[in-house]
C-alpha cells in the first residue's frame, strides 16, 4: 500500500462547476501554480452539475417570481432580482473571454438561448405578475420583457400550455427572449478539458478522506484512490473545499473554527421529463410558475425546454424530496454524521421550527407518478403519463446556522465559509447555485487572496469588465456587455421594445 507524500500550489477538492471555475480563473491570474483536482468520481460534473441532475437555468431573474418580493405595502422588492442578474452578467463575461480566447469551445454545446417566462393564473396573482413586470421593466438590466394577459397571445408563446385549458380565472404570463438554458455539465467538462491542457493534474476516483492542518500553516489531505485502496498525502497552501453535498463534512474535518456551528439539511429532487418530438416541438421557453404554499423556495414548478445531448427534451419539476444522502452518491448516514457536538443545538433548534417543511417534503416524497402528473397538468393540460418519465436529480444541501433571525435558520442561499488566513475555503449551499459560479469564485480569491488581488485586478477586468462595479449604475456598459456576450455565446441580446409592444392585454 503506497504512502506517497505530494506537495502541489492549490488543492481543488470535487471535479463540479465551482472547481472548474475557480480553476479556470487561477490559471489565468496565476499560470505557473500547481493545481490538482481530487474528484471521488470517474469524471467530472457527475454530481450536482450533471445537466441531468440540475434545471440549468442561467438564472438571472427573468423568470423566477421567488426573487422578487411583494412588500407589505404592495410594492415590489427587486434588490434579489438585480444581484442574480447581475452575477449572470459576471459568469457570461467569464466564458466570452474564454471562448473568444479559444481556451474553451463551442459555446452552443454548453448555451442556448431560451425565452424566460413566468406563468400566474388567478386575479391576485395577475396583480402580483403586472407590478413585477412594472417594476423589472423600468430598470436597464431587465429590458426587452414583454407582459401579456391576452389567451390568444399566451398561445402563440406557449401553445403546450395553453391547449386544452379551461379558462375559468384570469391568466397571465411575462416573456423576455434574452434567457438562457446552461448545460452545467457540459461547461464543467469543458473547463476541465481546458485544464487538463494546461496541465492541472486532474485525480478521479480518489477521495479525499480527511484534511488536517500541518505545522508550518499548509494544509495535508489524506487521499484514497479508490481503483487500488492506496492512500497518498497531498499537501498544499491553498484548498478549495468544492465537493458540492460533500463540503460540510470536509470543512467539519479541516477544524476551522469558521466551520463550527454549521449543519445541513438535504433536499432531493425528481423531475419529469418528456423525449416525444412532436410533443417537445410544442414548447420552446423556461416558463416558471409559483411555488405551492409550504413549499421551499427551490421547488418552484418550471416546465423547460433543455438541449442536452443536442437534442431537445422537456423537464418538469423540480418535486423536492427528503433524503439523508448529502450527494446523489453519497450515503444515508450523511445527514446524522454531520451533526457534531458543534452544530448539535442548531440542528435541534432547526428540526424543531422546520417540522412542516420536513413533513412537506417527505409528503412530496411519497407522491405516485400519478399524483405528480396531476401537479403537471395544471402546466400541460393534456399531459399523458405514458409521455413522461421521472428522473431523480441531485441533492442539495441546505445550511443550517444561528442568525440575527434566531438559532438553527435554515439559509437558502450560498455560503462561502473561509479560514481567516485564507489558506482554505468551503462553499455549502446551492443556490442561485451554478449561474453565479464566477461571481462566488471572485469572491472567494478577494477573501483568500487580498494580498494578490491589487495585482490581479487589471487582468480580471480584462476577463470580466464589469468587474467591482454596478452595472446598474452604469447602462452603457450593460449594453456593450450585452452584445459582446450575445456575439461570443451566440446568445439574444436584451434590446428595449417600444412601450406599445411590451403589454399585450
Ligand atoms: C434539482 C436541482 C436543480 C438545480 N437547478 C439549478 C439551475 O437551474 N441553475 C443553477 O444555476 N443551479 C442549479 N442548481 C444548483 C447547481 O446544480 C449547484 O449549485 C452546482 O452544480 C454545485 O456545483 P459544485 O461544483 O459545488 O458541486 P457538484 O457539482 O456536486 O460537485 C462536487 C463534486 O465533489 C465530489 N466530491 C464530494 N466529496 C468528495 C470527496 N470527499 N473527495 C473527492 N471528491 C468529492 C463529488 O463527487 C462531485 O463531483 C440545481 C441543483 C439541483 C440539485
Amino acid at each position: 500500500m503506497s504512502n506517497r507524500q505530494m506537495k502541489t500550489d492549490v488543492i481543488l477538492i470535487g471535479a463540479g462547476i465551482m472547481s472548474a471555475t475557480l480553476g479556470s480563473l487561477l490559471k489565468e491570474l496565476v499560470p505557473e501554480w500547481k493545481i490538482t483536482v481530487i474528484e471521488k468520481l470517474a469524471s467530472a460534473g457527475e454530481e450536482s452539475s450533471n445537466e441531468w441532475n440540475n434545471a440549468g437555468t442561467g438564472h438571472s431573474s427573468l423568470c423566477e417570481l421567488n426573487y422578487t418580493v411583494e412588500k407589505s405595502d404592495g410594492s415590489i422588492d427587486i434588490s434579489k432580482a438585480i444581484k442574480t442578474n447581475e452575477e449572470f452578467q459576471v459568469s457570461k463575461q467569464f466564458w466570452s473571454y474564454l471562448v473568444n480566447s479559444k481556451l474553451i469551445r463551442n459555446p452552443q454545446d454548453f448555451i442556448s438561448p431560451l425565452p424566460h417566462m413566468s406563468l400566474v393564473q388567478g386575479a391576485q396573482n395577475v396583480a402580483f405578475l403586472k407590478k413585477r413586470f412594472e417594476a423589472l421593466t423600468n430598470n436597464p438590466l431587465f429590458q426587452g420583457m414583454e407582459y401579456s394577459d391576452d389567451p390568444a397571445k399566451l398561445a402563440e408563446w406557449i401553445p403546450l400550455i395553453m391547449k386544452d385549458r379551461e379558462l375559468n380565472e384570469p391568466i397571465a404570463a411575462t416573456r423576455i427572449e434574452s434567457g438562457t438554458d446552461v448545460n452545467f455539465g457540459a461547461l464543467t467538462r469543458n473547463l476541465f478539458a481546458h485544464l487538463k491542457d494546461q496541465n492541472a493534474d486532474i485525480l478521479y476516483k480518489h477521495s479525499v478522506d480527511d484534511i488536517k492542518r500541518a505545522s508550518d500553516g499548509s494544509w495535508e489531505l489524506k487521499v484514497r484512490n479508490l481503483d487500488s485502496g492506496s492512500v497518498d498525502h497531498h499537501s498544499a497552501k491553498f484548498v478549495f473545499i468544492g465537493a458540492g453535498g460533500g463540503s460540510l463534512h470536509l470543512l467539519q474535518k479541516s477544524g476551522i473554527p469558521e466551520g463550527r456551528g454549521i449543519g445541513g439539511f438535504p433536499v432531493s429532487g425528481i423531475f419529469m421529463v418528456c423525449q416525444k418530438p412532436e410533443i417537445v416541438e410544442q414548447h420552446f421557453a423556461k416558463v416558471y410558475g409559483k411555488a405551492p404554499v409550504g413549499a421551499p423556495p427551490m421547488s418552484v414548478p418550471h416546465l423547460d425546454t433543455r438541449f442536452i445531448d443536442k437534442k431537445k427534451s422537456l423537464f418538469f419539476g423540480p418535486f423536492a424530496g427528503f433524503s439523508p444522502k448529502f450527494l446523489k452518491t453519497g450515503s444515508m448516514f450523511d445527514l446524522i454524521t454531520s451533526v457534531k457536538t458543534d452544530n448539535l443545538v442548531t440542528m435541534l433548534a432547526a428540526g424543531s421550527k422546520n417540522m412542516s417543511l420536513t413533513k412537506y417534503l417527505i409528503k412530496e416524497v411519497m407522491l405516485s407518478k400519478e399524483q405528480r402528473m396531476e401537479a403537471l397538468r395544471e402546466f400541460v393540460p393534456n399531459a399523458k403519463s405514458e409521455d413522461w418519465e421521472l428522473v431523480v436529480a441531485g441533492q442539495r444541501v441546505q445550511v443550517i446556522k444561528d442568525t440575527a433571525a434566531g438559532k438553527g435558520t435554515l439559509q437558502f442561499g450560498t455560503e462561502l465559509v473561509s479560514a481567516a488566513d485564507g489558506s482554505i475555503a468551503a462553499l455549502l449551499g446551492a443556490s442561485p447555485g451554478a449561474s453565479t459560479a464566477v461571481s462566488v469564485m471572485l469572491d472567494l480569491i478577494k477573501k483568500c487572496f487580498p494580498q494578490q488581488v491589487k495585482a490581479w485586478e487589471p487582468k480580471i477586468k480584462e476577463m470580466i469588465p464589469s468587474f467591482g462595479v454596478s452595472l446598474l449604475k452604469n447602462p452603457e456598459l450593460i449594453k456593450q456587455i450585452d452584445s459582446s456576450t450575445a456575439r461570443a455565446l451566440g446568445l439574444v441580446e436584451n434590446l428595449p421594445l417600444t412601450v406599445a409592444s411590451r403589454t399585450v392585454s
